[in-house]
């Protein structure tokens, strides 16, 4: 079955073509700066290695995105597909929809629940809901999935989904831990199983532009550090991450603005709003180097953050056997790693700095022999993970 997961930014469309069962990818596809005339198309064929990239394109809408894709990959010379209706199925990964938290065909009822939760998500489920509206239009009948990444987390007990709330608002709202980055978290699970035989108990630390630590237990989530929305948590690149709930009220009667304070919170907290410097570890890490104070803080405060849920997960799965890194900064920098995993020794934790300062595009450990826990750096494969439970879902 060929299955194209489509992954939806703001203003960025990224596709893959999947025949599973199988795991093999036929064809990528990325459009940056969508709405624009001066977008970015990027096209492989992973058969063949052909690539071709085109800039300063008119491409206005999410629509003429994939319409572009699609005539790649039906392209007599260059294409992987006779033709489009060999593609049964979308994979998208879905963030949030009310009422809605697994895997979902994407139907009217579900799209208006992912409406309902806007407000929540809505850097996410507004750019979803328009991506597909259009490819509806462009792949008529051929049926969409919702890889939610709440889907990963319905295991998680209802003592640790439930917050300390008037249960009314839990009822009628659905206010309660949720979790995210469900495709990235259950693909590392895969991974444990397949290359260790199981996860045992594991913590997956997805560290990326935004990130969340997960506690798994033998192959499902038990907790994710994400709560109802995406603010919560690690400190994020802008998001900010846990705080107290009574700065709103604070900050209103001081005479802010809900817009201010949303703008503050999404926009210009996390790493950047601690540092000053850069929503980018890269260059927070270089201004810390050269002396800056604020920057350093920014490091300090974001891998105290980590180190905090792990230990609070090891207590809650009562032991560790894998301690996993993946995302953008979990899979690039040794220093989180390192200045995490130097500080839960106890925990049985013994890095080998040498394998820690390597670089692979590979699974890999990078404990020492000695180490009771296996420590891992496995490559975010979201996509792979949304095509799996895409063609798996009945
Ligand atoms: P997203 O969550 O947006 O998909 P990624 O998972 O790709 O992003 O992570 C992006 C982040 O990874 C960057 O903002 C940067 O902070 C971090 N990163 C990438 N390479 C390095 C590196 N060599 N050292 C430190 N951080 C890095």
């Amino acid at each position: 079955m060929k299955v194209l997961v489509c992954n939806v930014g703001s203003t960025s469309l990224k596709f893959k073509l999947f025949d599973m069962p199988g795991d093999k990818v036929l064809a990528d596809g990325k459009v940056e700066r969508v709405g624009r005339t001066d977008a970015i198309f990027h096209y492989g064929n992973r058969e063949t290695g052909y690539t071709i990239q085109l800039e300063n394109q008119s491409i206005l809408s999410y629509a003429e995105g994939i319409r572009r894709y699609l005539n790649c990959l039906t392209d007599p010379e260059h294409g992987v597909i006779p033709q489009v209706s060999e593609i049964e199925r979308v994979g998208f990964k879905t963030v949030l929809a009310k009422g809605f938290y697994g895997i979902h065909e994407l139907t009217a009822e579900v799209l208006q629940a992912m409406e309902d939760y806007l407000i929540v998500a809505p850097a996410h489920n507004g750019p979803y809901l328009e991506a597909i509206r259009q490819i509806q239009q462009v792949l008529p009948g051929v049926k969409l999935v919702g890889v939610f990444e709440t889907a990963f987390h319905t295991t998680i007990p209802q003592a640790r989904r439930i917050y300390g709330i008037p249960y009314e608002w839990y009822e009628e709202y659905g206010i309660q831990r949720m979790g995210y980055h469900g495709a990235s978290h259950g693909y590392i699970a895969d991974v444990l199983t397949e290359q260790s035989g199981g996860t045992g108990n594991a913590i997956s630390c997805h560290l990326g532009g935004s990130g969340s630590l997960c506690a798994i237990q033998n192959g499902v989530s038990v907790d994710n550090s994400f709560g109802f929305s995406l603010q919560t948590g690690l400190i994020h690149a802008n998001r900010i991450g846990d705080t107290d709930a009574y700065i709103i009220p604070y900050l209103l009667a001081q005479g802010k603005s809900v817009e201010e304070i949303t703008k503050g919170m999404d926009k210009q907290g996390g790493l950047l709003g601690i540092s000053g410097v850069s929503n980018d570890l890269r260059d927070i890490q270089i201004a810390a180097e050269g002396g800056n104070e604020r920057a350093q803080l920014a490091i300090d405060a974001y891998c105290a953050g980590i180190i905090h849920y792990v230990g609070a997960y090891y207590a809650e799965l009562g032991g560790l056997d894998h301690l996993v890194f993946t995302g953008g900064i979990g899979e690039n920098s040794s220093l989180v790693r390192e200045k995490v995993c130097g500080a839960v020794t106890h925990f049985g934790i013994v890095l080998d700095a040498q394998k820690n300062a390597q670089r692979s595009a590979q699974a890999r450990i990078i404990s020492a022999e000695a180490s009771k826990v296996k420590v891992w750096v496995i490559p975010a494969n979201e996509e792979l993970g949304i095509a799996r439970r895409t063609y798996e879902y009945r």
